[in-house]
């Protein structure tokens, strides 16, 4: 039962209003205010009694006062000195049409209308009425251009005051309708040859139309370099028709989180933008030069005039490949055979030279005992882990939910554009007063009173507008699929259970990283593995195990639990192994996407928003495998192996002292991995691979220094300079083209190109 005022839109705003439902039942009431927070985070009933209805009613009808006269034909005073925070019309551009639709959906029921390529939601939020659309992502890039004397790769060089700039040419992008292949030179697909295409010139000049329509063009790209080139690229488009433009910065898709980018708009960043830039031309010049340079090598090698298509390398995709081809190689040359012997989560490992120093024949499980004696018990206090940064959340996911990190990758950005999570490309563990404020919210919605027990907050972090990836709301995983379900929250795409599953890890850690330390009881055991062969034992294996036996007090551990209980006693026990098995074993285990992710952040060669796309490429292009059927792991193909040899020649493992006969591990590893030929003629690559070892050349040093962990970690930290203003763009370009032109453009190109395209 309701009754009030209702509000109404006016050129000063919106009136002031009054709903009043009386209750009978209070719980309707509280599942009606959980539904409607879900859009208005902070919408609150208040008891009658405490508000003051006089007042209240005052202010109601002083607005009221307000109408009358506008639609008597007069301009109320207040509003001709308010006039300069009337009502604007504000186009607000995302890149993604889901989190286009999000937004819209916060601020009442939109109304949708095309508007060329363009589906526009519009909504009124009061001072503001937005048109909110989405540019489907980047919408130029760089021109695909040869080296010659006007152009490096799509930028040119040019002289000024006995200074060199560099102008990047960057046009609109398009995709080829036949083979999706983007491209952004010509009217045909390169790939395909196919010449219908979607172009982003129709994107921009929609929003080029939208522009003059509109009082002010607010960019509202992702919060990152990326986004903000994205940003960038469209206010230069619009510039020339749009009065005013502004950027707004929001780390979560919430109502709460865009109206305070509101009132924080900004500027386009532009030392973000240049480093953003920089990274492209740097990402262009080497991958164009060596992929020009592996490919002419490879039509050498193999006696062939020309290739038929092109190979690619780069400075962070090559020393990634070449990580893989190092763990993978490593793996075979470090095989032994041995007996695994497993009891409950526990296994061990007997080696085939302890069997056959017993001249055991044939090793009989049930002969087996494995003696655990405990030597001493102690309490632990074990600590939540903080909240997932993006190399985090896609290793777990990977190791937890078996989810690829670049299916993740995408289903985390999905989250984040319904509005569901923080922004995932982070390399923070911050967490804001306001992700506080949700943990506090869930904890005591899940303990009551005991919540003061349980919750224990905790920053992880100072500083800085990036924060850990957390839920949004104090909504867990299993009221999220009832809110879907029953269609109180609605999204634009189907949600899958890897979504639920993804959400679900995300929220589970950060709530636990918002509660106590768990007691925990370990033991540490000797054990011994012993075999009865008559009436004599024979030990086939001794050392020592520490082991959690017990949970004395769970804390964050009933939310997110990081560690395996083995529940043995605590004095003398003989178990018997579940399972027995023969098995080639190695320490060297085969890297998952999620270990190679965490490497490349341990080196410090690959960023949040790179990290997913770097495997995706060397997949891709078949240069490596995933294989497994629960976690999948990522081994070279025998094209990535001659890719890369061709690049670095025998200096190869980068790092390795002792040098190995590189060609038999390659052929040992073809052997027990056949099948990564594919489809073309192995042992045909094989030799060629000899071939490519036995002529190493001086060449190869010098790419080898280009695509090392090394060089590549030090550019990317100059990148980073760029953007905190500490180096500057156009020197930093200028010494790339110095180190291109000393070491791999003469080795493409012939001398007169090389002379006129360098300094
Ligand atoms: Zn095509």
């Amino acid at each position: 039962q309701a009754s009030g005022r209702t509000s109404r839109l006016y050129i000063g705003g919106i009136t002031r209003g009054l709903s009043i439902v009386i209750v009978d039942d209070i719980r309707l009431l509280k599942g009606l205010e959980k539904r409607l927070r879900f859009y208005v985070d902070d919408f609150k009933f208040y008891d009658l009694r405490e508000v003051a209805l006089e007042q209240e009613l005052t202010n109601i009808d002083r607005d009221r006062e307000v109408i009358k006269m506008l639609k008597l034909g007069a301009l109320p005073e207040d509003i001709v000195k308010r006039r300069e925070e009337l009502v604007k019309t504000v186009l607000f551009v995302v890149e993604s049409p889901n989190k286009a639709r999000t937004i819209a959906s916060f601020f009442g029921r939109p109304s949708v209308r095309d508007y060329g390529v363009l589906k526009v939601y519009e909504v009124n939020i009061g001072k503001m009425h937005l048109l909110i659309t989405a540019s489907g992502g980047h919408v130029f890039d760089l021109v695909e251009d040869e080296l010659s004397q006007d152009s490096i790769y799509g930028v040119e060089k040019r002289n000024y005051g006995g200074i060199t700039w560099f102008v990047p040419r960057y046009d609109f992008i398009k995709r080829c309708l036949n083979c999706g292949t983007q491209f952004v030179k010509g009217d045909k697909c390169p790939i395909c040859g196919f010449s219908n295409f979607k172009s982003s010139k129709d994107v921009v000049e929609a929003l080029q139309r939208l522009a003059v329509e509109v009082d002010e063009v607010i960019i509202a790209t992702d919060p990152d370099a990326e986004g903000e080139k994205i940003g960038y690229d469209i206010a230069v488009a619009l510039a020339p028709y749009a009065k005013s433009i502004k950027r707004a910065e929001f780390h979560e898709v919430t109502r709460r989180a865009i109206l305070t980018a509101f009132e924080n708009l900004r500027d386009i960043n532009a030392q973000l933008v240049k480093a953003q830039l920089a990274r492209r031309i740097e990402d262009r010049w080497l991958g164009f030069a060596l992929s020009e340079y592996v490919t002419k090598r490879y039509a050498k090698v193999s006696g062939r005039e020309k290739l038929d298509k092109r190979y690619s390398a780069g400075r962070v995709q090559t020393p990634v490949l070449g990580k893989i081809i190092e763990l993978a190689l490593a793996k075979i040359r470090t095989l032994r055979k041995s007996k695994v012997v497993k009891v409950g989560a526990l296994t061990f490992e007997i080696p085939e030279e302890v069997i056959e120093k017993y001249n055991l024949k044939k090793v009989k499980q049930k002969r087996i005992d494995i003696v655990f004696k405990p030597v001493k018990s102690y309490t632990d206090s074990l600590y939540p882990p903080p909240p997932f940064t993006t190399d985090e959340m896609l290793s777990e996911a990977q190791r937890v939910l078996l989810i690829s990190s670049v299916e993740a990758m995408r289903i985390a950005q999905e989250l984040f554009e319904l509005g569901f999570i923080t922004y995932h490309r982070t390399d923070s563990t911050r967490i804001s007063s306001a992700g506080i404020g949700i943990a506090k919210e869930y904890l005591t919605k899940v303990f009551g009173d005991e919540v003061g027990h349980y919750f224990t907050p905790r920053t992880w972090g100072e500083g800085g507008a990036h924060e850990a990836i957390r839920p949004t709301r104090a909504i867990d995983a299993t009221e999220l699929r009832e809110l879907i379900a029953e269609g109180i929250i609605e999204v634009p795409i189907r949600l899958t259970p890897q979504h639920l599953k993804l959400y679900d890890l995300i929220f589970r850690r950060f709530m636990a990283s918002q509660m106590r330390p768990a007691t925990i009881e370990r033991v540490l055991y000797d054990v011994e593995i012993v075999y009865r062969v008559e009436n004599t034992y024979i030990c086939l294996w001794k050392g020592n195990l520490d082991i959690v036996v017990n949970i004395i007090e769970p804390g964050f551990i009933l939310i997110y639990s990081p560690i395996q209980v083995v529940a043995l006693p605590k004095h003398e026990v003989i178990v018997k192994p579940s399972n027995i098995r023969t098995a080639e074993i190695s320490d060297v285990k085969l890297p998952s996407q999620g270990d190679i992710i965490k490497w490349m952040k341990m080196v410090e060669i690959g960023r949040p928003s790179t990290y997913a796309k770097i495997i995706e490429t060397i997949q891709k292009r078949r240069y490596v495998y995933a294989i497994g059927k629960k976690v999948q792991y990522l081994i070279p193909s025998i094209t990535g192996i001659l890719i890369y040899m061709l690049l670095v020649g025998n200096r190869f493992p980068d790092e390795e002292e002792e040098r190995y006969d590189l060609l038999h591990i390659v052929e040992k590893y073809l052997n027990k991995y056949s099948f990564i030929a594919g489809d073309v003629d192995a042992l045909q690559l094989v030799k060629t691979i000899e071939t490519v070892l036995s002529g190493a050349s001086k060449d190869a040093e010098v790419i080898a220094s280009m695509v090392s962990v090394s060089r590549t970690t030090e550019l990317l930290k100059k990148m980073e300079q760029i953007e905190s203003g500490e180096a500057d763009y156009r020197e930093i370009i200028e010494d790339l083209l110095r180190e291109m032109c000393k070491n791999i453009l003469p080795l493409v190109h012939s001398h007169d190109v090389v002379s006129s395209a360098c300094l």
